[in-house]
């Protein structure tokens, strides 16, 4: 059946990957936009009831953690009386008077729809303008995430988040903290929040200026081995090239990202630059995990050694 609209609202609580709402929320830039249609709008509905749970980034427990929302409840002011009613519920309404206008009577033509589809009435238009979810973290539930989005009868476009994606991609560089420089890290945040934002020259710009420094600090480990007067000259892709053995052997050996980055800056579109920033990012990522592994060796190494020496000088006695 199409119009699969269930009687009541299930109540058992889902994953967020499995909602494209939540999913939605989760993953899109500033001003993305997501078509609510009769085929998602189920999802819509237990999300507004409060049902689906998503596994994010809490800048307070510094941790991956389960958030979940409370049902999206808003109040009703008359003149005689105020009363507050849940948004979920009032959308299921909705779709079931749709559902019953659009069921052919007997003797008329089967399957016509005569009234055209929107997720909403007149009723809830004003409170659900602008709808604003509210995560709470399920360690503490003063740590919040929050989204809000603007919607029309059809639609709706993520128009505000707090923590920010530059904010919630931080762990992902946690894993770095030992080898990025403070410069580098922060910048690499901007890069990945104006890219969330849709900014696509702009990020690029700061993940080209990162991958630029990550390269001269190979050459700095690399000393005379490379040349320097030749590496000065070069431009970075040939730089990358040069430096054979401290730079990651997929940049070395891959050409496409010389094509990348031979591009200067003013020659690309902003099309181009959005394509490509995952890209430049990914060989970011690469040399840093490059690095930070060896660092972690060496450390292993060296805590070995000094066990090590421990048993000798015990030995002796
Ligand atoms: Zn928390």
């Amino acid at each position: 059946m199409r119009h699969n609209i269930f009687d009541s609202i299930p109540s058992n609580t889902v994953s967020g990957k499995d909602n494209v709402f939540a999913n939605f929320l989760q993953t899109a830039g500033l001003y993305d936009s997501m078509e609510i249609n009769k085929d998602n709008i189920q999802d819509l509905i237990l999300l507004l009831d409060g049902k689906v749970r998503i596994s994010a980034y809490c800048k307070e427990c510094k941790e991956e953690r389960v958030f979940s929302m409370s049902p999206y409840i808003h109040f009703v002011d008359e003149p005689n009386e105020c009363y507050s009613l849940k948004l979920s519920e009032e959308v299921l309404r909705v779709q079931k008077g749709y559902v019953l206008e659009n069921t052919p009577s007997p003797g008329s033509l089967a399957g016509k729809e005569n009234t055209s589809w929107k997720w909403k009435n007149w009723q809830i238009e004003d409170v659900s303008r602008i709808l604003v979810f509210k995560f709470a973290c399920s360690m503490d539930e003063e740590h919040h995430l929050d989204y809000i989005v603007l919607t029309t009868d059809n639609s709706m476009m993520k128009i505000g988040q707090y923590p920010s994606v530059a904010d919630m991609t931080f762990p992902e560089l946690d894993t770095y903290k030992h080898v990025i420089s403070k410069q580098d890290r922060k910048e690499l945040g901007t890069a990945i929040g104006l890219f969330a934002s849709g900014v696509g020259a702009g990020s690029y710009v700061y993940l080209r200026r990162i991958l630029e420094r990550l390269v001269y600090q190979a050459k700095a480990t690399a000393g005379d081995t490379v040349n320097d007067a030749e590496f000065e000259q070069a431009r970075v892709a040939e730089r990358i090239k040069m430096l054979e053995g401290y730079l990651p052997e997929i940049l070395i050996k891959n050409t496409t990202i010389y094509g990348i980055l031979s591009k200067g800056i003013h020659e690309l579109s902003e099309e181009e630059c959005q394509k490509y920033f995952p890209v430049v990012k990914e060989c970011i990522y690469q040399i840093l995990g490059m690095w930070e592994s060896l660092r972690k060796k060496q450390a292993d190494e060296a805590a070995l050694s000094k066990a090590l020496s421990a048993i000798t000088t015990s030995i002796i006695k």
